[in-house]
């Protein structure tokens, strides 16, 4: 009656299916491992130094919760299909059961692991997770997947997604001996021993020539609550999210202009079903906030769906004719971005946001990326890596998908010729200047000279991508 569970991007204990299905079972032992990736590459991408700092602190949270529930939460590091088949033959279990992951590289891992524990005799189940609409389930007539979102959005938002599920009752306490044999499994560990907050604090360019190098933890931390119990609050509250949503949702000064769901989201503390639910069910915000926001979400789903589809997203372009985009290599006007030195108040603004808080603003977002792929000229996967490493948010879809999104070689990305204009951008969406003052990296008195031109280096960037077209 022992099921092992094996958590993984759904750090929580409510609205879980294979929780939920391993406890109608019988009693439950939980594992979550900080995965290595294997010779041949498979497995989840390697988390980036804010995302092991957040990883940390939730898993703190869950050990707590399931510990409540009388569940034993095991932490181990190293590969993941030389693990779990280990664990499940060392306590004895009779299933093993996870949420399921979508990246190419993840779900060949997954299936390589569930042949072996079959063979070796074990029944292993798979449950949806961190979806509302698993990539496979929706094709265009004629294909196998969506390249534009409208269309995909149109297949799937109406659809029935089920009802949340409740946080599984307590189990009887496991005899803790059955534990304690795990560590003789050597990869077995504890939380600290996962070493997630290990080589996190290397200070970088501008702001540790400013400032000193410092761990990113120390500041991130001013900002968040990782958890399930923060995220629970947070749910309690969506209203302050959504409210003015769909009229809001570009003035980057406003705290509350978004939701700030992204990381909960990305490591699972919340279900997208939960959010989905708690949106409609939300009565105090107007019908248009509410859709403006909910189409959102499924941004996220979109993003999942390439995803699936395109192995590789986070350095291969989806359009195959930007591989021969004549990118420039330049570390220095790379580092200017990186540090906020670009003499652009809200790209500096942006990245320091970034770099002292772990997340940025959607607006800005596209504003930087928009910056260093066109005026700078700089490859995508440049900056796709570096909020790889700073975003508590990262995410192997939304990350990669968007940053090719705004470089223009995503499937539905906006024409190249739209490159955005910083100072433009501005004037727009912080007219006064509240998000820029709150956060430019130096004081306006000793603002950097403007790295590059904006217009030459628009006119620079429709070359390149003539070059490209004429290369293609
Ligand atoms: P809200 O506006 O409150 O939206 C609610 C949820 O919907 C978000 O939490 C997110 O899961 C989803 N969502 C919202 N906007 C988008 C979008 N444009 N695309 C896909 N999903 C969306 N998002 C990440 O979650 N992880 C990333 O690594 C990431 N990298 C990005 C890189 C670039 C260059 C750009 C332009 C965008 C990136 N985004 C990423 C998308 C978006 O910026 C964030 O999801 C959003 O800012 C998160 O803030 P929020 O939770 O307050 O969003």
């Amino acid at each position: 009656d022992l099921t092992l569970v094996w958590f993984r991007d759904d750090l929580r204990v409510s609205d879980h299916a294979a929780l939920t299905a391993a406890r109608a079972d019988g009693r439950v032992i939980a594992v979550w491992i900080r995965e290595t990736r294997d010779g041949q590459g498979l497995g989840p991408r390697p988390l980036g130094g804010a995302s092991r700092w957040w990883a940390h602190e939730s898993l703190a949270v869950l050990h707590q919760e399931l510990s409540d529930l009388g569940i034993p939460l095991l932490f181990a590091a190293g590969e993941a299909a030389a693990i779990v088949p280990r664990l499940a033959n060392s306590l004895g279990v009779g299933a093993v059961r996870w949420s399921r992951r979508y990246a190419p590289a993840s779900r060949a891992l997954d299936s390589q692991i569930k042949s072996v524990l079959r063979e070796r005799g074990f029944a292993v189940h798979s449950h949806i997770g961190s979806l509302l609409v698993e990539p496979w389930t929706v094709a265009p007539q004629g294909g196998d997947h969506y390249k534009v979102f409208t269309p995909f959005w149109k297949a799937v938002s109406g659809r029935e997604v089920g009802d949340v599920l409740p946080t599984p009752e307590p189990q009887s306490p496991i005899d803790p001996s059955l534990v304690e044999s795990t560590r003789d499994c050597a990869a077995v560990t504890d939380l600290d021993g996962l070493g997630l907050l290990d080589g996190t604090g290397t200070g970088s360019g501008h702001f540790a020539a400013v400032r000193g190098p410092r761990w990113w933890q120390d500041t991130i931390a001013c900002h968040w609550l990782p958890g399930t119990r923060a995220a629970a609050d947070q749910l309690d509250d969506l209203a302050v999210g959504i409210d003015g949503y769909s009229s809001t949702r570009d003035v980057p000064s406003d705290a509350n202009s978004t939701s700030r769901l992204s990381p909960r989201l990305r490591f699972g503390e919340l279900s997208p079903r939960q959010l989905l639910h708690a949106a409609q069910t939300t009565r105090s915000v107007t019908s248009d906030d509410r859709a403006a926001w909910v189409r959102q979400l499924y941004w996220r789903e979109f993003s999942w769906h390439l995803t699936y589809h395109y192995p590789d997203i986070d350095y291969t372009p989806i359009r195959s004719e930007f591989r021969n985009f004549p990118y420039e290599d330049d570390d220095e006007a790379l580092a200017h971005w990186r540090s906020g030195a670009t003499g652009y108040p809200l790209v500096d603004a942006g990245m320091a946001q970034l770099w002292e808080t772990g997340w940025m603003h959607n607006r800005v977002r596209m504003v930087t990326a928009s910056f260093l792929t066109k005026n700078l000229l700089q490859h995508w996967w440049c900056g796709e890596q570096w909020f790889w490493d700073t975003l508590v948010d990262a995410d192997e879809a939304n990350n990669p998908v968007s940053w090719q999104w705004v470089a223009g070689s995503g499937a539905d990305a906006a024409p190249y010729f739209r490159v955005f204009n910083p100072e433009r951008q501005r004037e727009r969406f912080d007219p006064d200047g509240t998000y820029v003052d709150g956060w430019l990296p130096y004081p306006p008195a000793a603002a950097p000279a403007p790295i590059v031109d904006l217009a030459d280096s628009r006119q620079a960037a429709l070359s390149a991508y003539d070059r490209m077209k004429n290369f293609s």
